[in-house]
């Protein structure tokens, strides 16, 4: 892939992206006269819509390669960053450079996508995930790791110094980045129609400030929206009428704008029906963004309200979030004991929830953990006896549901429970179709010239599960990637 621009203009020009700004006369508004023309209209390179990791990438590459960058984002300054500003931090990557490790990446997310995930751009993280965090840490991003995720053979690489913990330095860095290398951010604007130009092309973007319409023209567009796990219409009309059974983990203005803007342009969509198109997870009610006790459920015994397992702990974060969407009452415990309490991944449970102050129900009996919790205490003790006969060589495979790893007895008292725990989105999988090289496009494969995206928004990579980390990946991958696009770079 070519990676050096010397001359920005001759190239941009080469391409048809430089000559930006076509006469007003030949543009219109993607949803045709709903929106009149601004008065104000200004013209750039390359338009950036969003100021999380994705459209923070695009910009910076963009930038980096010559281009004048503007990059608008809805939210005011003090709310930028979207999603990636609260994420954990993780990154999924290859354990080293060679093509068999690479290989495995691809096919740990393949199989924990159901075999339906999008094969052609895991590659394309694969190829170039680690060389684009060396890329972020030469602007002064500073990651941990890398980290084993067993039973997987990839591995994460974690913004520094842990998660959660080093996001709001790490959006800083981006934000300085993109100011550093000439490009500029304009808050408390908010991308409502793409303009498209005679020849069918995305010439800009028309967008609402405080002043009214304004008209960004850019010989490319770059939408990095994020997701739509905060537009109750798209979740009900695509994934589940009875999407409201859940909270939303992210921000509340993940509203999946870029998504119906690109839609209204002609673009493609794929894999948004179901409840397969969702990340859930089950989370703390008090705190959904953070207050989820994924590293110690495998070693816990999930129960509903009834007292009663209902699913193998073992499988993973999300098939419990999505299990326990199907739960009386969408909710449910996790419970272990004191000699569980030791294993190492359930203490960064125990403590990241004491970080946050949330309570971690205890009691001396499982008895008096069921009274705590307002479950029938009879059926609970009974689950847990039932469970306790099937343990053997850490499984219970004759338990129902059995559990297929990390079964350890409950019988050293005293009893906890993270309770209650409800079904949360984390993130959306579905969005707009792209190419390899972030060009979105029509459903019959045509691409939409001019028009890039990247992010949450595009690329449907994962279906129905991921491996934590493969989003912000993602986001790094496909939106420097779009920068590298957007200014004629392969
Ligand atoms: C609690 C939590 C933890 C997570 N942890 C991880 C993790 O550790 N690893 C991982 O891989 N993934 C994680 N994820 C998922 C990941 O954070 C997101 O998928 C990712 O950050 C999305 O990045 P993005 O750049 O696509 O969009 P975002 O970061 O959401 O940014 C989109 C931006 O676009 C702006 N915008 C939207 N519409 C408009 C408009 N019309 N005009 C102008 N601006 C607009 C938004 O305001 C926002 O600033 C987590 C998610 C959550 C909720």
């Amino acid at each position: 892939m070519k990676r050096v621009l010397s001359d920005r203009r001759s190239v941009l020009r080469g391409l048809g992206l430089g000559m930006a700004a076509p006469a007003l006369a030949s543009v219109r508004a993607a949803q045709g006269a709903v929106l009149p023309q601004p008065q104000r209209v200004s013209r750039t390179d390359v338009v950036v819509v969003g100021t999380g990791l994705a459209g923070l990438a695009a910009a910076i590459e963009a930038a980096s390669r010559g281009a004048k960058v503007v990059v608008i984002e809805k939210m005011p300054e003090d709310k930028f960053g979207g999603n990636t500003a609260i994420a954990g931090g993780s990154m999924i990557v290859p354990r080293d450079n060679s093509s068999g490790a690479k290989a495995d990446f691809v096919d740990d997310l393949f199989l924990k996508t159901l075999r339906r995930g999008n094969t052609e751009l895991f590659r394309v993280l694969a190829d170039h995930v680690l060389e684009d965090i060396e890329w972020l840490k030469g602007h002064g991003a500073e990651f941990v790791g890398p980290n084993q995720v067993a039973p997987y053979r990839l591995q994460t690489m974690q913004i520094a110094p842990r998660q959660a913990v080093g996001m709001p330095k790490f959006m800083a860095t981006l934000k300085e980045t993109v100011a550093r290398k000439g490009g500029s951010i304009v808050y408390s604007t908010k991308a409502k129609q793409l303009i498209i130009d005679d020849h069918g092309r995305v010439a800009g973007v028309r967008a609402l400030d405080a002043e009214g319409l304004r008209d960004f023209m850019a010989g490319a567009v770059v939408l990095a929206t994020g997701g739509y796990a905060s537009n109750r219409e798209l979740l009900e009309g695509f994934v589940d009428p009875n999407s409201d059974a859940m909270v939303v983990r992210g921000v509340k203005w993940a509203t999946g704008d870029g998504l119906v803007m690109a839609r209204e342009a002609g673009a493609g969509i794929s894999n948004m029906g179901g409840l397969m198109s969702l990340h859930i997870a089950a989370v703390s009610p008090d705190d959904p963004s953070h207050g989820v006790p994924d590293r110690g459920l495998p070693f816990c015994l999930a129960v509903n309200i009834e007292g009663k397992r209902f699913v193998d702990e073992a499988r993973g974060y999300v098939v419990h979030g999505k299990a326990t969407l199907k739960q009386p009452g969408q909710v449910c415990a996790l419970v272990f004991d004191e000699q569980i309490a030791t294993e190492a991944r359930v203490k960064t449970s125990m403590e990241s929830y004491r970080r946050l102050k949330l309570p971690i129900l205890e009691a001396p009996t499982l008895v008096g953990l069921a009274e705590k919790m307002k479950m029938p205490a009879e059926q609970f003790e009974a689950t847990v006896r039932s469970y306790n006969d099937a343990v053997h060589d850490q499984r219970a495979l004759s338990a129902v549901p059995p559990k297929s790893a990390l079964a350890f007895k409950l019988d050293h008292p005293k009893y906890y429970a993270f309770y209650p725990l409800v079904p949360g989105i984390t993130m959306t999988f579905g969005g707009l179709t792209i190419n390899q090289a972030a060009q979105v496009t029509e459903p019959d494969g045509r691409v939409i010239g001019g028009l890039l995206a990247a992010g949450e928004i595009a690329g449907a990579l994962y279906h129905d599960d991921y491996i934590g980390g493969g989003m912000l990946a993602n986001c790094l991958v496909m939106g420097r990637q779009a920068g590298r696009t957007a200014t004629g770079g392969g």
